[in-house]
Parts: C-alpha cells; sequence; structure tokens
C-alpha cells in the first residue's frame, strides 16, 4: 500500500448537538437569494435564476472560536445564512426529495471582502478571493433535521448586540429544496456538502474586536468575534 508523500491535511468539520461532528466536503453558496439584499447589492431580484459560488471545506470556523481579520480588505462584510448540510447526495434530485438528502441544519456566516468581491465583479473576475478566504465560514452547532422547517422562521443578525440583519426563511427567493435541486443538475451533491443559503438584508461591514451573534429560530445561536 502507498502511503502520502506529506501528513494528510486536517479533515474540516461543524460539531454537532449532542455530540460528535459533521465532516465537511465542500461549500456551495448561493448568491442573492432574498430580494432585499439583491435590491441592496443592486440587482433586480426578480430576473435571476439562482447562481452558486465554493468556498474552500477548510476555511469553516467553528462557532464559538474567534474569526480572525482577513489580510488583503478594509470591508469585511457579514452575511448571516442558513447552512443545509446533507448526508446524502445525487444528480438530477427533484425538488419534493430534495429535503430528505439534508443531514442537518446550521447557522452560518458568509463573510466576505467585499471590496475584493466588488472590484472582481467590475473586472469580470473571479469571486474567490473575495468570498473563499481562509476563516470565512464560521458556523455554529449543527442541528439534525429532525422536524426544523427551512421554509420559515425568524433569521437575525446583532453585532455588539445591536441588530443589523433581521428577516425571514420564508423570504428566501428560491426554498432549500428548490436549492439543492438545482445544484444537482449542475454538480453530483454528496454526503457531507453544505449550503450556504443565502443572505437577507443588512448586510455591512465589521471590525476588529466586533461580537457577531447568529441567530436562526430553532437552531443553536452562532457567536464569533472579530479578533
Ligand atoms: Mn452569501
Amino acid at each position: 500500500m502507498s502511503e502520502y508523500v506529506i501528513r494528510v491535511p486536517a479533515q474540516a468539520m461543524v460539531p454537532v448537538v449532542g455530540g460528535g461532528s459533521f465532516p465537511v466536503r465542500r461549500i456551495y453558496c448561493v448568491g442573492r437569494n432574498y430580494a432585499e439584499h439583491a435590491r441592496e447589492m443592486g440587482h433586480d431580484p426578480d430576473r435571476e435564476p439562482p447562481f452558486f459560488f465554493m468556498k474552500p471545506a477548510d476555511s469553516v470556523v467553528v462557532g464559538g472560536a474567534d474569526m480572525a481579520y482577513p489580510p488583503g480588505t478594509s470591508d469585511l462584510h457579514h452575511e448571516l445564512e442558513l447552512v443545509a448540510a446533507l448526508g446524502s447526495g445525487g444528480t438530477d434530485i427533484p425538488v419534493d426529495e430534495a429535503l430528505g438528502h439534508v443531514w442537518g441544519y446550521a447557522v452560518g456566516l458568509d463573510m466576505t471582502r467585499r471590496d475584493l468581491q466588488g472590484e472582481a465583479k467590475k473586472l469580470g473576475r473571479p469571486w474567490e478571493m473575495g468570498k473563499g478566504f481562509d476563516g470565512s465560514a464560521p458556523i455554529g452547532e449543527m442541528a439534525e433535521a429532525g422536524s426544523f422547517d427551512p421554509t420559515r422562521g425568524g433569521i437575525e443578525l446583532r453585532v455588539n448586540g445591536g441588530v443589523r440583519q433581521s428577516s425571514d426563511l420564508s423570504k428566501m427567493i428560491w426554498s432549500v429544496a428548490e436549492t439543492i435541486s438545482y445544484l444537482s443538475r449542475l454538480m453530483r451533491l454528496e454526503a457531507g456538502d453544505l449550503i450556504m443559503t443565502g443572505t437577507p438584508e443588512g448586510v455591512a461591514a465589521v471590525g476588529r474586536g466586533d461580537v457577531l451573534e447568529g441567530r436562526i429560530e430553532g437552531l443553536p445561536p452562532l457567536r464569533t468575534r472579530v479578533a
């Protein structure tokens, strides 16, 4: 049996309520999935099919830990999102079977170097350096899907105690089931994949020392401090 020639990189994971951890394979993110956020970013929310980008699996920061202020930016934005975690995958998944592939849910932040993303947009360049940097995906403790309903429920982000984002999951343009179905027609989904389902309006900058607390009704809250 051949051996790896360097030390095997650590498996990214998210802790689960009640013990154990969820191993992360890929992180897919949905862009502009709430109408008010699409508008605040200068887009018409009614004309777009869902679109996707990715973050590296090891950009996960386990909830409760500090998040490092990343290099190369002076405009680090928060985007609070519902995260769906797949326990099984496939291709061409029908909408009415999609939620059956979800193992659990968590509260997550799609942290964004908005200045780098804005420059990339303007120049027609890829988004990775704006979206997929080290530590760009703080994620709270994961809860098993159980009776959690991803089609409704409050979603709220506070920064230093003040409400920054406040909306409802029912305002997603593409539901979690529709998103999984759509994505599975573009990529083969697998167990271990996380899907960040888009952020409501109210995105704004944070700085060193700020404490971010994300809540979604029915899930463990996410708390992280920008160090
Ligand atoms: Mn986002």
